[in-house]
């Protein structure tokens, strides 16, 4: 990882990070979505794309991080380097911020799963943290992902698909993927599953897994396990690019309903 593009991330940096997305953007053609977005999609497409479009400078800054990071883990990259790419393309340096877009890309699944060990012991880290009452806004979520997730590598990688990159962040195990999801928005059981079920789409194509393990964390109750198949995303993204509105459960928390012409028509 290079400390200054995380120091960055958690500064807010957004304009460095929309600058450095402006620049792939050009170079490569690419948008930026989180495999959640997919999830929102199979429920209503129009909230996936809305909710895609405004998380998509920090799915970027994920995925750059990540993805520098990897590098560094397997030695392909030097931290010292990286950082002295970082600082120079903050300072408004293109040349380095396209040689800083170039770090990690590339790196393969299989090259991946010799890091897993380390992604692995960075879960435990932050899993002993997790401890007492947990905490209200935004950290809850993540709070109950480290205390109750299985212990496993979480990995992010993408299915470049088109021109869209998804983002997925899921756990690795030999013989499955694993989507932890935080059931804390107050939606029914069956939605949570649709929508983990579609992220577990993503992810096991990504890792040509045959199983998705599926974990719904309720707030103040046990968790829910099942298994489900994968299927091809595909179908998923298509109707996550045409982002048809589709009334439903959502649309109670939907922070869009004012525009929507489901509701305006
Ligand atoms: S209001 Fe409902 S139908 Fe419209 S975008 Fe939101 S979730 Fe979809």
């Amino acid at each position: 990882m290079s400390a200054l593009l995380s120091r960055l991330a958690r500064k807010g940096e957004e304009e460095f990070f929309t600058r450095l997305l402006e620049l792939e953007k050009r170079e490569y053609g690419l948008r930026y979505i989180p495999a959640n977005a997919v999830g929102y999609a199979v429920v209503c497409p129009r909230y996936g794309a809305l909710y895609a479009e405004e998380r998509e400078v920090a799915v970027f800054a994920r995925a750059l991080m990540d993805r520098v990071k990897y590098a560094v883990l397997l030695r392909i990259a030097d931290a010292k380097v990286v950082d002295s790419l970082v600082a120079k393309a903050a300072s408004g340096d293109s040349g380095a911020a396209r040689r800083l877009l170039d770090v990690g890309r590339g790196l393969t699944t299989s090259e991946l799963q010799r890091a897993f060990d380390d992604l692995k012991r960075d879960f435990e880290h932050y899993s002993k943290a997790a401890r007492g009452p947990p905490p209200h806004g935004s950290a809850e979520e993540a709070y109950h992902f480290y205390k109750y997730a299985e212990v496993l590598p979480y990995v992010g990688y993408a299915d470049v698909w088109e021109d869209m990159v998804i983002y997925s962040i899921a756990g690795v195990a030999d013989d499955y993927v694993y989507v932890f999801k935080y059931a804390g928005g107050g939606l029914q059981y069956e939605i949570y599953k649709a929508m983990a079920a579609a992220e577990g789409d993503v992810a096991a194509k990504i890792w040509g897994r045959r199983r998705v393990k599926i974990h719904i964390q309720p707030r103040d109750a046990p968790p829910r396990l099942s298994w489900a198949e994968p299927k091809d995303p595909a179908p998923h993204y298509k109707a996550l690019r045409r982002g048809d509105c589709r009334r439903g459960p959502l649309c109670r928390i939907c922070p869009w309903r004012g525009d929507c012409e489901c509701f305006t028509i």
